[in-house]
């Protein structure tokens, strides 16, 4: 579409059913742009139109919401693999962020929606999805802080870039389907952009934890080395900032 607020609050709600026709199979949604792009937590995604990809995937998965706890940080896997290919490496920021040069290039939201049917529990993920490609100055102000973007890629044909970052999320959601996290989590492991590096964990801008990060187990949480051992931590709605 050429524009709309959100892509994940558009499947979300057919995947509800409050919206359109319900959602049947897996279906995806790209926009142009997006004047209501979401964050974690109530935050927002700010892109400017032609200078971005924004787009969601929905994605059924047999079982409840439990299984899908890694499901963000297999979608970064999956999407850094395939910029890697393009030629263009990046580096992952638990839980969601891909960095490149240290600054984040792209965001991932994963948004669940319980899909009961007579074949028993489901649950809708709806995968979103936005990646800079050009960075205006005066986007960068609004956001508020350094970011990054591929210029180059920008180049590409859109349609051609997204087919080819559908192409590697489409087996990862197959894979994770299968094998959930584990199947992903020493790829997670070789892109960490922060390991070995000190970090606070924090919650609506408070510190919970401090440590070093040393990447992630087999369900996506964080492991934490403190003071007092080495911790895990699940994503939830705390963030990561570098020390
Ligand atoms: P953080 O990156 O601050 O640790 P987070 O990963 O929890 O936070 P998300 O909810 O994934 O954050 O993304 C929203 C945040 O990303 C916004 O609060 C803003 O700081 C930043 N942001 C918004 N738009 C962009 C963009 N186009 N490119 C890079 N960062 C952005």
């Amino acid at each position: 579409v050429r524009e709309t607020g959100s892509t994940n609050a558009d499947l979300l709600a057919r995947a509800a059913g409050s919206c359109g026709p319900q959602l049947s199979g897996p279906l995806l949604l790209a926009a142009e742009h997006q004047s209501a792009g979401r964050g974690r937590a109530g935050r927002s995604w700010l892109s400017a139109p032609g200078h971005s990809l924004t787009f969601s995937l929905a994605w059924k998965f047999d079982g409840g919401l439990q299984r899908l706890s890694g499901l963000p940080l297999a979608v970064g896997v999956a999407l850094a693999e395939t910029l890697d290919r393009l030629g263009q490496p990046v580096r992952l920021k638990w839980p969601n962020d891909l960095l490149k040069d240290g600054d984040k290039l792209a965001g991932i939201l994963v948004e669940t929606q319980r899909a009961a049917g007579p074949a028993g529990d489901a649950t809708w993920a709806i995968v979103g999805i936005g990646l800079n490609l050009a960075m205006p100055d005066e986007l960068e102000a609004r956001i508020g802080r350094s970011v990054a973007a591929v210029p180059w890629l920008a180049r590409m044909d859109r349609d051609a870039l997204v087919a080819a970052i559908l192409d590697g999320l489409v087996a990862s959601l197959q894979q994770f389907a299968q094998a959930g996290f584990a199947a992903f989590g020493a790829r997670w492991n070789l892109l960490h952009g922060w390991q070995g590096e000190p970090v606070a964990v924090l919650d609506h801008g408070k510190i919970l934890h401090e440590g070093l990060a040393a990447g992630v187990d087999d369900a996506g949480r964080l492991l934490l080395d403190g003071e007092h051992g080495r911790i895990a931590i699940a994503a939830g709605d705390v963030s990561l900032r570098m020390q």
